[in-house]
């Protein structure tokens, strides 16, 4: 069987069902390869995935062959476009070959040095890690949230995971963008920072929202 294949269908499951998704002729169509449909029956029989008339589901097999793939993909884009500033299109492509051989141990490492980002580039999901939840780890991370930032330090802003969509906009308006550079000035009673020689404070969800990369 075309692993490949195999996998770009367990990916393509997995983003359907956070749409609500289950559509076999939807999948059908996203997937756009005539063995496509030999595929999805011998993912059946191997337990990967269920089948019932116009619908598709994730068997437990195929449930976490998913999130991981997913997960992969999604971390491997975070690194190649917010780290390594590669253009969204390109890091796309790189992260769709990366998601296939990236080991378990390679794939948690990556995460940490990314402080653990609950989204990627587009804003989906990305499942959570076991290294997610133990989060005070032995490596220092490349990238961290704002508020992990020593008092003093300074970071460039590699991206910004908003609570709210709304907030990006007034976070911008005050130079709050990737790329910019801020210092931290204060964690206690609130966080203040100085970015382009303007100083402000803001709120401690604002400063968990903020990942940068430590500027030596
Ligand atoms: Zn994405
Ligand atoms: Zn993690």
């Amino acid at each position: 069987m075309d692993n490949k294949l195999k996998d770009e269908i367990l990916e393509l499951l997995w983003s359907m069902r956070e749409k609500g998704i289950k559509s076999y002729a939807e999948l059908i169509n996203g997937v756009n390869n005539s063995e496509a449909s030999d595929t999805l029956i011998k993912m059946e029989k191997s337990g990967l995935i269920t089948i019932s008339e116009d619908q598709v589901e994730l068997a437990d097999k195929g449930e976490s062959r998913a999130r991981d793939l997913t997960r992969r993909h999604r971390l491997a884009e975070r690194l190649f476009h917010d780290v390594l500033e590669v253009g969204m299109q390109e890091s796309e492509e790189t992260a769709c070959e990366v998601e296939h051989f990236l080991s378990p141990s390679v794939t948690d490492s990556v995460c940490s040095f990314l402080g653990h980002p609950p989204t990627c580039p587009h804003g989906k999901p990305i499942p959570r890690g076991e290294c997610c939840s133990r989060y005070k780890s032995e490596m220092r991370p490349l990238v961290m949230q704002l508020k992990e930032l020593d008092v003093g330090s300074r970071g460039r802003i590699v991206f910004i995971v908003p609570s709210e969509h709304s907030r990006l906009e007034r976070l911008a308006s005050m130079g709050i963008v990737p790329g910019n550079i801020i210092r931290l000035k204060q964690k206690r009673p609130s966080f203040v920072l100085e970015i382009d020689e303007t100083v402000l404070a803001v709120d401690s969800l604002i400063a968990e929202e903020i990942y940068v990369k430590e500027k030596k």
